[in-house]
């Protein structure tokens, strides 16, 4: 039996983070708990953090939970096909199922319950409260999505169910990567790699990372994990880089996963080939993109795309990947914390820790 209060950590303004008891709660038909494992750090989590997303306070952060269940409901147990004692991955979102979007295939867009309504984002006002992953335990609505997950993978590595799936749907399903495309990913972070790991499962054909001067060890890891060439963007001219690793013609896909900077989005027109696919999936706080040349969209025929979260087919593809143990997944992984050094995590993912470079790192409750 899990006990009737858990510990979770409680974000009460901008930068500041309590660690608090709340009670668990009951269950009925329809909804379950699950005792996290493991919570990812998300870049978006930083940015939460410093209170520029837009999230009603307080809120129990975490949208990367893994746990194991330990109460359902019966009619949840049949309708997800887990029980107690199985591992799950926990969708961020909590879509309604029944609205526009949800009937349509695009529940991550579902705005029936509000804004950002799901894990780690739902505050602390609607009950029962537990709603995030920064927790012991975390409860599961009624519309909440999960996958199970072999249980012998260690959960810092199964946790990348995240990541990875947000790799598959932003660099793959959205762009429609295949063999012969040519792939050019814009920041060497969690999501940069992730991108590199499912272009490569997709069989695309090359695969460029850029970064800045201090991404030097991610770049080299993403050449691990199957990048052909990286460019550091500070050192080298990057748009002549591409075109001379191109044969002239520009990336095919460019997948722009830097964080905050909107100054990239405006260099991936330049980057891209007629006809190419831009997809835009980093966060930039809501800040207006400069030097952005719109008759490069025009003249090129190019399609940009936004992505929102990851869906069940992402996630589905990253869980086989994880299974599969076809790439050294840990060298991605640098940090586990502990529940109650959630603020280092954050600052730790963000880069204000000196000395500390994080690329996948998770809590561990
Ligand atoms: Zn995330
Ligand atoms: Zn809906």
């Amino acid at each position: 039996m899990p006990p009737r209060t858990s510990r979770a950590i409680v974000q009460t303004a901008p930068r500041r983070l309590e660690l608090r008891e709340l009670p668990v709660p009951d269950i009925d038909d329809d909804s379950g708990l699950v005792r996290i494992e493991a919570c990812g750090i998300c870049g978006s989590d930083a940015e939460q953090y410093a209170g520029v997303l837009p999230v009603r306070l307080p809120v129990v952060p975490g949208h990367e939970p893994l746990g194991i269940v330990e109460r359902i409901g019966d009619r949840a147990a049949k309708r997800w096909r887990v029980d107690v004692g199985d591992r799950v991955a926990v969708e961020a979102p909590i879509p309604c199922g029944r609205c526009a979007a949800c009937r349509g295939g695009r529940y991550q867009v579902c705005r029936a319950r509000g804004f950002l309504f799901g894990h780690g984002y739902v505050p602390l006002s609607e009950p029962p409260g537990l709603w995030g992953g920064y927790a012991d335990y975390m409860y599961l609505d009624a519309c909440s999505i999960v996958h199970r997950v072999r249980k012998e993978i260690p959960a810092a590595i199964a946790v990348m169910f995240n990541p990875l799936g947000a790799g598959f749907r932003w660099a793959v399903d959205i762009p429609r990567t295949g063999p012969g495309d040519t792939v050019l990913v814009l920041g060497p972070g969690q999501r940069g790699l992730a991108s590199v790991i499912a272009a490569r499962a997709a069989g695309a054909d090359t695969i460029i990372v850029t970064g800045l001067g201090r991404d030097a060890p991610k770049l080299a890891l993403a050449k691990e994990f199957g990048a052909d060439h990286v460019i550091d963007v500070e050192a080298e001219d990057a748009r002549q880089r591409v075109r001379e690793l191109t044969g002239g013609h520009g990336a095919d896909v460019v997948v722009e996963v830097t964080a905050n900077a909107p100054e990239p989005i405006a260099e991936a027109l330049h980057y891209a080939a007629t006809g190419a696919r831009i997809v835009l999936a980093g966060v930039k706080g809501f800040k207006a993109v400069p030097e952005f040349v719109s008759d490069l969209v025009v003249v090129k025929e190019l399609t940009l795309v936004g992505a929102f979260a990851v869906t069940s087919r992402g996630y589905e593809a990253a869980i086989r990947l994880i299974e599969s143990g076809r790439v050294p997944l840990e060298r991605m992984h640098t940090h586990d914390f502990p529940l109650e050094d959630a603020e280092r995590a954050i600052q730790t993912l963000a880069g204000e820790v000196p000395g500390e470079t994080s690329v996948h790192s998770c809590l561990r409750p």
